[in-house]
C-alpha cells in the first residue's frame, strides 16, 4: 500500500512543504515547496500560503491534491516580530565639541592636534604653537595650500585642517608637509576659534583609532578620569568613521542623560521567582533575569513606556487574531539586545547624530496547541484532506536534520528562522528529545540594522543578506574583503563612488545596489556583523544551554544548523566559531542531501508520521 504524506511547516517568514510517498514503511521524498507565509504565524491567514506551498510541491511531483492521504502541520510557537526600541541615553552638548564627520574623500593621513585658527589669521599669528586651520568656502584650494605652505616655511606648525568645501585631497596634494584634512564641513563657521582640537584621518579602507577611543581622546587633551567619562558618547559616535574632528571646549560640556525607560516584570512558572528589571540596566541584566526565571510564566512591561507598549501591542494583536482577551496572552520568552539609536545631538555643531544607547526587545507568545488544532481543522475543511498537528517545531526539525549526510545521534540542532531560534537534542535513537523555542532571529537582525543605520526595512534585509563593496571607479569595485574586481563595461553612473550591496542569486552577481546613507563601508559591515552576533550567537548559547542534559554546552558534541538564517553568508560561521570555544562541532545542515539548511521541520513532520 502506498500513500502520499505531506509535511507543512508554517514559519514566521516561510511556509515550507515536504512531499513523500510511503510504501511498505519506506519513505521516499518526492518534492518540496516554499512560499512566503501569509499572515501572522499560527492564524487563519496562513491558509492561502499553506495552499500555495503545497501546490508547488504537488506540481513538481506531478501529483494532484486528491492523491494526498495526509497532511501534517507544525505546532507553531508564534513570535511577534515587533521590536521596541527604548532609547535610554541622550547626549547633550551645550557647546560645540564634536564633528563626527565622514566625508567621502578626506585628505592626508594620521592625527593632528592643535589650537583652531582661521586660515586668514595663521600668517599673522604670534604664538608658536600647534594649529589646526579652518578653511571656509571663500578660499580656493590653491590659495589654501599656498598659505599653509607659507606658514610652515615661516615656522608655524600647522597640524591639520578643517575644510568647508570638498577640497581635502586637492589641498593635500599641494602641501609640502602633508597633514590630515577633514572636508565637507558644511557649518564650518560654527567651529569655535582658539580651542584645542584634534583631526584624524584613516587610510582608505581603514577606520580611525584614536578619536574613537575615549583614552585616545583623553591623552590628546590631557583629560582627567572624570572628564574622560564625559567624552565616552563622543568616542562611541565616532567608531567606524574614516575621519573625525573633536574640539575641546572650556567646560567639556557633554553630558549623557539617562532617560527613565520603565521596568519589565518577569514572572517565572515558579510563583516565587520574579524579577523587576529596569530596561535602562541594559540587555545583559534583562537576559540574566530571564535566564534565572525560566521557564517563564509571563512578562509584562510598564505602561507608558516603549517596551511596555510593545508587550501590550503583542498581546493585543495576538488576542485579536485568536479571539481571546489580551490578558490571557502570555509571553514565553523575550530577547533583549543592546543597540544604538541614531539621534540628533542636542546642541551639536553640524547636525551630527550620536548613537544613543537603546534596548531592542523581541517577544514570543506561548503557543497554544488548541489553536493550531483549530487551524488544522480549517485547512482540512478547505483542502478536503486529513490534516493534523504533527509535532513541535524543534522536535520535527531535528528529525529532518538527521537526514543530513554524516549526521547521527547524539546530536543537537539550532533552527535559525525569522522570528525564533529553536533548538533540540537527541541523545540516542530511542531517547526522548528536549527542545526549546526562543524569541529573536532573522527579523531582529534586520531590525537592528534598520535602526542603527536609519534605512528602510527592505534595504536592511539586503544589507543583512549580501556583502558590501565600494565602487572605486566606473570600471572597478573593491569588495569588503579587500579584493578588487574589474569590469569590461562601465558600471552605471548611479553607483559610482558609492558603498553598494553586492546582490547575488545562487552565487552569481546580479547587480550593485547603492546604499543611500553617508556611512562608511566599514561601519555598515561592523553594525551588520554585530547585529548577527547579538541575536544569533546569544540565542545559540541560550538555546543549547536549555537543551543540554547537564545545562552545560560542553556536554554537547555535534550541532547542525538549519533554517533560513543558516543560509546567511556569515551567521553560521559566527555561531560555529563561538561554539568551537565550547568544544562543540557545528555546521550547516543539508536536509535530505538536497535542501541545504531548509525544509528541516517539514521533512521531520513527514518522517514522524
Ligand atoms: P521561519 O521558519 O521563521 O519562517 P525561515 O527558516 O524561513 O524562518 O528563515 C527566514 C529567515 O531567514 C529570514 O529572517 C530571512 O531574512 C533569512 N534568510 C533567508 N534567506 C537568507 C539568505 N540567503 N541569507 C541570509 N538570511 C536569509
Ligand atoms: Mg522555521
Amino acid at each position: 500500500m502506498s500513500k502520499i504524506i505531506v509535511g507543512i511547516d508554517i514559519g514566521n517568514a516561510t511556509t515550507e512543504t515536504a512531499l513523500a510517498r510511503i510504501e511498505n514503511s519506506q519513505t521516499t521524498f518526492l518534492s518540496s515547496g516554499i512560499v512566503a507565509t501569509t499572515g501572522l504565524k499560527g492564524t487563519e491567514d496562513n491558509i492561502s500560503g499553506v495552499f500555495e506551498s503545497l501546490k508547488k510541491a504537488l506540481d513538481k511531483a506531478g501529483l494532484e491534491l486528491s492523491q494526498v492521504s495526509e497532511i501534517k502541520i507544525n505546532e507553531a510557537a508564534p513570535v511577534i516580530g515587533d521590536v521596541a526600541m527604548e532609547t535610554i541615553t541622550q547626549t547633550i552638548i551645550t557647546e560645540s565639541t564634536i564633528i563626527g564627520h565622514n566625508p567621502n574623500t578626506p585628505g592626508g593621513l594620521g592625527i593632528g592636534s592643535g589650537v583652531t585658527i582661521s586660515l586668514e589669521d595663521v600668517l599673522s599669528a604670534t604664538t608658536s604653537q600647534d594649529y589646526i586651520v579652518i578653511i571656509d568656502k571663500s578660499i580656493d584650494f590653491e590659495e589654501a595650500a599656498n598659505i599653509i605652505n607659507q606658514a610652515t616655511n615661516r615656522g608655524f606648525s600647522v597640524k591639520a585642517a578643517i575644510v568647508q568645501k570638498d577640497d581635502g585631497v586637492l589641498i593635500n596634494n599641494r602641501l609640502n608637509t602633508k597633514i590630515p584634512i577633514v572636508d565637507e564641513v558644511t557649518f564650518v563657521e560654527k567651529v569655535p576659534i582658539n580651542m584645542q582640537a584634534a583631526v584624524e584621518v584613516a587610510a582608505v579602507g581603514e577606520v580611525i583609532s584614536q578619536l574613537s577611543n575615549p583614552y585616545g581622546i583623553a591623552s590628546i587633551f590631557n583629560l582627567s578620569p572624570e572628564e574622560t567619562k564625559y567624552i565616552v558618547p563622543i568616542a562611541r559616535a565616532l567608531i567606524g568613521n574614516r575621519s573625525a574632528v573633536v574640539i575641546k571646549t572650556p567646560k567639556g560640556d557633554v553630558t549623557e542623560r539617562i532617560i527613565p525607560a520603565g521596568h519589565l516584570q518577569i514572572q517565572g512558572e515558579n510563583p516565587l521567582i520574579n524579577f523587576n528589571v529596569g530596561i535602562d540596566k541594559g540587555a545583559a541584566e534583562i537576559m540574566k533575569a530571564i535566564e534565572q526565571a525560566s521557564p517563564l510564566e509571563n512578562v509584562k512591561g510598564e505602561p507608558g513606556t516603549n517596551a511596555g507598549g510593545m508587550l501590550e501591542r503583542v498581546r493585543q494583536v495576538m488576542a485579536e487574531l485568536t479571539n481571546r482577551v489580551p490578558s490571557e496572552i502570555q509571553i514565553q520568552d523575550i530577547l533583549a539586545v543592546d543597540t544604538f539609536n541614531p539621534q540628533k545631538v542636542v546642541g551639536a555643531l553640524a547636525g551630527e547624530f550620536s548613537m544613543e544607547s537603546a534596548v531592542g526587545i523581541a517577544a514570543m507568545v506561548k503557543s497554544d496547541k488548541l489553536q493550531m488544532e483549530s487551524l488544522a481543522k480549517k485547512i482540512q475543511e478547505q483542502l478536503k484532506t486529513n490534516v493534523s498537528v504533527g509535532g513541535v517545531e524543534a522536535d520535527m526539525a531535528i528529525l529532518g536534520a538527521l537526514t543530513t549526510p554524516g549526521v547521527d545521534v547524539p546530536v543537537a540542532i539550532i533552527d535559525m528562522g525569522a522570528g525564533s531560534t529553536d533548538a533540540s537534542i537527541l541523545t540516542g535513537k530511542e531517547k526522548s528529545v528536549a527542545s526549546v523555542h526562543l524569541a529573536g532571529a532573522g527579523n531582529m537582525v534586520t531590525l537592528l540594522i534598520q535602526t542603527e543605520l536609519g534605512v528602510s526595512a527592505d534595504l536592511a534585509e539586503d544589507i543583512k543578506k549580501f556583502p558590501l563593496a565600494k565602487v572605486e571607479s566606473v570600471f572597478h569595485v573593491r569588495h569588503e574583503d579587500g579584493t578588487v574586481q574589474f569590469f569590461e563595461e562601465a558600471l552605471p553612473p548611479h553607483v559610482f563612488a558609492r558603498t553598494v550591496i553586492v546582490r547575488k542569486d545562487a552565487g552569481e552577481l546580479v547587480g550593485f545596489v547603492p546604499i543611500p546613507v553617508n556611512i562608511s563601508l566599514e561601519k555598515i559591515k561592523k553594525i551588520r556583523r554585530e547585529a548577527k552576533t547579538k541575536v544569533f550567537v546569544v540565542n545559540a548559547l541560550r538555546a543549547l544551554r536549555a537543551v543540554s542534559p547537564t545545562g552545560n554546552i560542553r556536554d554537547i558534541d555535534y550541532v547542525v544548523l538549519v533554517g533560513g538564517s543558516a543560509l546567511d553568508f556569515e551567521i553560521p560561521q559566527l555561531v560555529t566559531d563561538e561554539l568551537s570555544r565550547y568544544g562543540v562541532v557545528a555546521g550547516q545542515g543539508n536536509i535530505r542531501a538536497t535542501e541545504g539548511p531548509r525544509n528541516a521541520v517539514a521533512t521531520g513532520l513527514v518522517l514522524k508520521s
